[in-house]
């Protein structure tokens, strides 16, 4: 792995929650406030000088040292405290306006918002969580966030029945199992107990992110899937990847944002890296997988 910033160096990203606010509107506030906006002319944030993410016309870039979990607007969830690289996944799946969508591994549910933020509240998001305080925690922050489209389930998400009429209509799945977080910097003191992350847990969390995926697949309208993690090792990345593509023939990687400066590891280049020294953010990976051919519906 590559040399670790502290967590310190990366900027501070703040989504703003299009189901409460407007970015227009965020800005305008902030200036009030003695914020100095930059749109997007690259400058080096610090201060009170913000600008607008060059990728995301929804995120706003902060100093590292601003700290917003006191101010109004996120206390009112009109803006999320969510990484640039965790906002990656909801952004690539872009469920449809009324669609039907399965967050397999929710809690805290920062992503379950934002799908729902772009879905317009509108359609069905099926939010799953093996830990009943996570989704305690969790159901705040989607009441702060506005979000009603959600229906909340305690459940491990391996035991979800995929041809339950219930989620006949699921054509969009993302799956952001636990991995071993070794992507989030400031979690880290480096020590050479962490750097090594022993090898049964990393396989026994591969294991796992695995069977989550091929679990996935297995929804019979499913087109699209969006996995991800913030982790920075291959066995849980492009090794789960590649090994469910391998039993999963039917489905195919799409290849993503080709302006992002961190693809996946050879020869998974169509997905996405992220780091502190190439992006600017948390270390984290994400692949987007999409069914080749339509089902097949002769049989049912
Ligand atoms: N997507 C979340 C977000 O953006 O806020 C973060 C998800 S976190 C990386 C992984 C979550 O998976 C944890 O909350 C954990 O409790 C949950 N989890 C672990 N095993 C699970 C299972 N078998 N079924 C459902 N959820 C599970």
């Amino acid at each position: 792995p590559s040399v670790q910033h502290k967590g310190s160096d990366i900027p501070r990203y703040v989504r703003v929650n299009t189901l409460k606010t407007t970015v227009e509107d965020v800005i305008d506030y902030l200036k009030r406030e003695g914020y100095s906006y930059h749109g997007t002319d690259l400058c080096s944030v610090s201060g009170k000088v913000f600008m607008r993410d060059l990728h995301f016309r929804d995120i706003l870039v902060f100093s590292a040292k601003m700290d917003f979990h006191d101010h109004f607007l996120y206390k009112a969830g009109h803006i999320i405290l969510q990484d640039k690289a965790s906002c990656l996944p909801a952004y690539l799946l872009d469920p449809p306006v009324g669609g039907h969508v399965i967050d397999a591994c929710a809690a805290p549910g920062n992503k379950t918002s934002h799908l729902a933020a772009i879905m317009k509240n509108k359609g069905k998001l099926f939010a799953f969580d093996l830990d009943a305080k996570r989704l305690s925690t969790m159901s705040t922050l989607l009441l702060r966030a506005g979000v009603t489209c959600h229906r909340l389930a305690n459940e491990d998400f391996l035991k979800v029945d995929p041809l339950s009429p219930a989620y006949k209509d699921v054509k969009h799945i993302l799956l952001d199992p636990s991995c071993s977080g070794s992507g989030m910097v400031c979690l880290h003191d480096g020590s050479s107990e962490e750097q090594e992350q022993e090898p049964e847990r990393l396989k026994a969390l591969a294991t796992f992110q695995l069977r989550c995926l091929n679990h996935a697949l297995k929804f019979p309208k499913l087109q699209r899937l969006v996995y991800s993690t913030c982790s920075i090792h291959p066995q849980e990345n492009e090794e789960v990847v590649s090994l469910c593509l391998e039993k999963n023939p039917d489905f195919r990687l799409i290849h993503l944002l080709p302006e992002w400066p961190e693809r996946g590891q050879d020869p998974l280049t169509e997905c996405l890296r992220a780091s502190t020294t190439k992006t600017f953010t948390h270390g984290f990976f994400v692949a987007m997988l999409v069914r080749q051919a339509t089902p097949n519906t002769e049989s049912s």
